[in-house]
């Protein structure tokens, strides 16, 4: 197949806050497969688990702090003015529109992927993107079930299929391991810790000026 376009990556999530292992996970993946951007997405709200904290615009907001000086990254705010909750695929449909010809990558780490086979119309994500998954040393890919099946059926070990091809492939890539998470970040915050060095000063900074997560909303 011809194509001339360098591939993207795409990173969905709730981003409340966004943190050091959502940024990592981003920038390490951005250059071990020298893709083109990252499109770092936040949802409207999130359909599998319960509603975050931060409102969709404060959390897209922190997104735009956090990544203000990157130019690697983007933050792509088509989830949050969709106004609605939206599923994976149809924002890859509406990406894979605006860009046929560029191989579109989604990225997640491990554990996101453990839960893929809940997602919306699962099984038609490889027809419009590749899958990377971000491997973290503590957890491991399934041996028996349908993501085990879906990982035989499709995992390449050389990278240069998800240029060569639009969609369609399932890579793991080892990322540095950071045991950071949203949900400590925001008990923290709550308690009148100080949350610094696990997210951006400018996210904390933010949260600070709007007080995003007082006792009373954590
Ligand atoms: P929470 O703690 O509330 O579950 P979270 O920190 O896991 O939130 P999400 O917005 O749900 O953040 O995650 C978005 C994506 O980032 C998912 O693919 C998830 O696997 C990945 N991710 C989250 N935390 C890390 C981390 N510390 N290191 C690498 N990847 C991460």
């Amino acid at each position: 197949m011809h194509q001339t376009n360098k591939a993207i990556g795409v990173l969905g999530g709730t981003f409340d806050p966004i943190h050091f292992g959502h940024l990592r996970l981003a920038l390490e993946l951005y250059e071990s497969l020298d893709l083109a951007k990252i499109h770092i997405i936040p949802c409207y709200q999130p359909v599998h688990r319960k509603l975050p904290v931060a409102s969709p615009e404060q959390r897209l907001a922190m997104v735009e702090c956090a990544i203000a000086k990157e130019r690697a990254l983007y933050a792509d705010a088509r989830e949050i003015h969709r106004g609605i909750p939206s599923y994976m695929i149809d924002t890859l449909l509406e990406l894979r529109q605006e860009m046929p010809h560029t191989p579109l990558c989604l990225l997640l780490g491990i554990d996101a992927f453990l839960g893929f086979a809940s997602w919306h119309r699962w099984q038609e994500i490889l027809e419009y993107a590749h899958i990377v998954i971000a491997h973290r040393p503590q957890y491991q890919l399934p041996t028996t079930g349908l993501i085990a099946d879906l990982v035989k059926k499709r995992l390449q070990h050389d990278i240069t299929s998800i240029h060569n091809n639009l969609n369609g492939t399932i890579v793991v890539r080892p990322i540095t391991s950071l045991e950071i998470s949203a949900t400590d970040i925001r008990k923290q915050i709550a308690i009148g810790r100080n949350p610094r060095y696990l997210l951006p000063d400018d996210v904390y900074n933010y949260i600070k000026q709007h007080g995003t997560y007082s006792i009373s909303q954590v």
